[in-house]
């Protein structure tokens, strides 16, 4: 099955995703909708501004066209399930498939423009895409006090390092199982080139997107 996306490492076990929203033509988007199982359905039919609408048929037809080419099924033949949360035992934990975890991040800039990021793994992994534009104050506030200290060092970056920070910190959230929000006091992550490391069983790593976007992908440690 063909759909617009960008490909930036193949197969199961190390596969991440990039997608334009606004790349998704009119054929495609049907194609998306018509794949959505009963509860995303429920889910769509319970939002009233036509963008949210249009994200999360973009978001969840996505996911289930990736899948079900990597499991050879149809979209629509995709069981998908989300384990509770590691931490607070919520609806937001890990994300799977049949033989798969993924993670799904939605960033949007101050444009409304979108991007998804999806991670496949056959371990828990966690994505997250996040764009500088759309972070201005508040996003800081979130971040281990050492980023919060070092962002105050750099304040002409601070906007670019800050949506750094945000990926590095939800990736490793979502790979934990706990969301981006829910958890324990946030781990330090790191503004420099690369992450910071001793995230107990997991690894950071960045991931290239284009223009300003910032993303990183988090997984278990394997050797
Ligand atoms: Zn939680």
């Amino acid at each position: 099955m063909v759909h617009p996306g960008q490909t930036l490492v193949p197969g199961p076990d190390s596969g991440l995703w990039l997608l334009d929203a606004q790349a998704v033509d009119h054929a495609t988007y049907k194609r998306f909708g018509h794949c959505l199982d009963t509860q995303e359905r429920s889910r769509i039919a319970t939002l009233t501004a036509t963008r949210w609408i249009r994200g999360l048929v973009i978001a969840r037809g996505f996911v289930r066209h990736v899948l079900g080419d990597l499991l050879d099924l149809a979209p629509d033949a995709v069981a998908i399930t989300r384990t509770p949360c590691t931490h607070c035992g919520g609806p937001h934990g890990l994300a799977q498939a049949p033989g798969l975890h993924f993670s799904l991040s939605h960033g949007r800039d101050d444009q409304a423009q979108e991007m998804l990021l999806l991670a496949v793994g056959t371990q828990p992994v966690g994505a997250d895409i996040a764009h500088p534009a759309a972070y201005a104050g508040d996003l800081a506030a979130r971040l281990h006090p050492r980023d919060q200290a070092e962002l105050a060092t750099s304040p002409d970056r601070a906007e670019h390092l800050a949506a750094l920070a945000r990926a590095r910190l939800g990736a490793l959230g979502k790979a934990r199982g706990t969301g981006l929000t829910c958890g324990p006091a946030p781990a330090y992550v790191g503004t420099s080139t690369v992450p910071a490391r001793g995230h107990d069983g997991w690894v950071i790593s960045d991931v290239e997107v284009p223009g300003r976007w910032c993303a990183a992908v988090a997984r278990a440690v394997t050797s």
